[in-house]
């Protein structure tokens, strides 16, 4: 016993190789990333530690507001008494709150309650779309992009190896250039099986107006091809006209998968919230359903949302839980307009931050790291580099309002005195 238990301690390695796939991956993901070379900053310098502001990963700040937070309160208390107690639900949601986000969510839609799947967030649920395409699809990202998207394509094997430009052979590229408001020029681009579009767009900020939904749409028809179109920050959307659910466009729900999530207006990123809509009329090349294989996904690698924190979901979607949100966004809109505010300060342009909490910045040449690193060093804030977001990313750098004012005010004090923009 003892031989037998020494051996296996002085194995130096498992006997199992490592999925290649994983292999192929880029650079850890890029939040870690930024959270190593803040650690870094402060173990050199621990006297600044303090001071440190973060614009960076994203993470809203403002508390749950009392009417949701009364919801998840709820929920809660019934499981603690035998009438309110639950088990396991529906492991496609409550079917409350499916009949309330498709009445609240896509009131302009044909969408229906059963096309509904909730979740615990939009990020879970990409990867469990990818679990249902599989490793044999071609998938296409925006450039810049949320890295999800890549790297569970990368994950489930659809790719090649990286190439010499940080990008993967065999994912398709849509370049989002400024001069086009960062949406892809789509005649340039390859077809996909599937297209992953985010609007209004993590990082860039750049909200896709309906002409341009309308070309997507009649793009992923044309082809053939599912869109998965991330809309984890419609509410933020204020200009009149433009959609807010890629379903508002016709056709769409012949080619479209709508992912969306509670976590960045009802600050839900750790209560974990999220929902996707797969229409009935999505078929595949054999007739059958997209919906019916996404439902054996979410009934087999999914046990359904927590029940408490659906109950929260049904609070958000209340009257009084929708000014709640109001608010909340108003909130972070008003941070946006300052970080807009500092953009102006230094003299750059930006996008973003009118209906969406990131404000991205044309560093005017600089690289987005050496810019990130300077602005760290110099002012303690922390920002993030467009380039970890894509090889079209570089040159740009994201702010995101998700903090508290007064830190948005400080920050834009402090990086409105550095001198690297001067002069140029
Ligand atoms: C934050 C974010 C998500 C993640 O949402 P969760 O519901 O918290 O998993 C999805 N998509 C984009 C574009 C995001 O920025």
């Amino acid at each position: 016993m003892k031989v037998v238990l020494a051996l296996a301690l002085s194995a130096e390695a498992l006997n199992v190789a490592r999925n290649p796939n994983f292999a192929k991956l880029q650079g850890g993901y890029l939040f870690p990333e930024i959270g190593r070379r803040r650690s870094a900053f402060v173990a050199a310098n621990p006297d600044k530690a303090d001071k440190i502001i973060s614009l960076g990963i994203g993470d809203t700040t403002k508390p749950i507001p009392e009417h949701i937070l009364s919801g998840l309160v709820e929920g809660a208390s019934k499981l603690g008494t035998q009438e309110g107690y639950s088990g396991y639900g529906a492991e496609q949601g409550m079917g409350d709150l499916r009949q309330r986000i498709a009445e609240s969510c896509y009131a302009n839609t044909n969408i229906k309650a059963d096309e509904v799947f909730v979740s615990d967030g939009a990020k879970c649920d990409i990867a469990r779309l990818q679990i249902m395409f599989g490793s044999g699809v071609t998938s296409a990202v925006q450039d810049p992009s949320y890295p999800v998207y890549v790297d569970t394509s990368v994950m489930f094997g659809q790719t090649g190896e990286v190439d010499a430009n940080g990008q993967f052979n065999n994912l398709v590229y849509m370049k989002c250039p400024k001069e086009n408001n960062f949406f892809p020029h789509l005649d340039e681009v390859p077809r996909a099986d599937v297209y992953y579009f985010c609007s209004p767009n993590n990082p860039t900020g750049a909200v896709a107006t309906k002409a341009q939904l309308e070309e997507l749409v009649a793009r992923a028809l044309k082809d053939g091809s599912i869109l998965v179109f991330d809309a984890a920050y419609a509410p933020f959307i204020k200009t009149p006209g433009v959609p807010t659910s890629i379903f508002e466009i016709p056709g769409a729900e012949k080619c479209a998968i709508e992912v969306n999530s509670f976590s960045k207006y009802a600050g839900f990123t750790g209560a974990r919230l999220g929902w996707t809509v797969v229409p009935d009329a999505l078929e595949y090349s054999d007739g059958s359903k997209v919906r019916d294989d996404f439902n054996r996904v979410m009934t087999t690698c999914f046990n359904g949302a927590s029940n408490v924190i659906q109950s929260g979901g049904m609070a958000c979607l209340s009257p009084e839980g929708k000014k709640e949100i109001d608010s909340l966004i108003d909130y972070y809109l008003g941070n946006a307009k300052i970080l807009q505010g500092l953009a102006d300060d230094l003299g750059l342009d930006y996008i973003g931050g009118d209906d969406s909490p990131y404000v991205f910045v044309d560093l005017k040449g600089h690289s987005s790291w050496d810019t990130f690193s300077t602005i760290l060093e110099e002012c303690q804030v922390v920002t993030i580099p467009g380039a970890g977001f894509g090889p079209g990313g570089e040159g740009f750098l994201r702010f995101s309002a998700f903090a508290p004012r007064e830190a948005c005010e400080e920050a834009r004090r402090r990086i409105s005195q550095i001198d690297i923009f001067k002069g140029q």
